[in-house]
């Protein structure tokens, strides 16, 4: 299985180019982000839950992300691959993940980071406020909160990675076709 990590800061393009890695290699996306906006779109126990963290700008906590993470791969037990994209965000959550995947003998592949400055992400995130109805998108406060969290939370998870030689770096800044071909090739390299 080709089990890749999207990682990188809010805002630095993993939903767009996960989108497209899914349709070059058919393999499933799965974004724990997406996952909690659609049950607080449907207002379930899960979304009322979330979105007290999310509102804020704050980790959802580690049992209620991974039990969903979880149960989100175990509804698709045909996949040939899977995109993370917005998870693991914790050492715990990272811990967890390759407990999981050991279990079903297979194993992250490799995580590669988007790189993007700090400037250039809340000017992403403000911009993309204005049309994604995302409201933790629309307040400077809000995003500044999650890129602390990102620095301090889930940055970690890079170098926990890096320490079984799966960590990538590539930059995150140019075009999307651009960003893709640099994500394409280290993908081919380390599959
Ligand atoms: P995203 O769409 O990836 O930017 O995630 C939006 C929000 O969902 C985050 O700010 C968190 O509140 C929550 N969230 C998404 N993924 C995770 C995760 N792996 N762990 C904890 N909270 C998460």
């Amino acid at each position: 299985m080709l089990n890749l990590i999207l990682f990188g800061p809010p805002g630095s393009g993993k939903g767009t180019q996960a989108e497209k890695l899914i349709e070059k290699y058919s393999i499933l996306h799965i974004s724990t982000g997406d996952l909690f906006r659609y049950e607080m779109g449907s207002n379930t126990l899960l979304g009322l839950k979330a979105k007290e963290y999310m509102s804020r700008g704050q980790l959802v906590p580690d049992e209620v992300t991974i039990g969903m993470l979880k149960n989100k791969v175990n509804a698709n037990p045909d996949a040939k691959g899977i995109i993370f994209d917005g998870f693991p965000r914790t050492i715990a959550q990272a811990v967890a993940l390759d407990d999981f995947l050991a279990e079903k003998d297979t194993q992250v592949t490799a995580l590669i980071a988007l790189d993007v400055p700090e400037d250039e992400i809340v000017f992403r995130l403000l911009k993309r406020g204005k049309t994604s109805g995302r409201t933790d998108d629309n307040d400077e406060t809000i995003i500044r909160n999650r890129i602390d969290v990102y620095k301090n939370e889930t940055s970690p998870v890079f170098d926990y990675y890096a320490a079984h030689k799966k960590s990538r770096l590539i930059s995150g800044m140019g075009s999307i076709d651009i960003i893709f071909e640099r994500l394409v090739s280290v993908i081919d390299e380390m599959n």
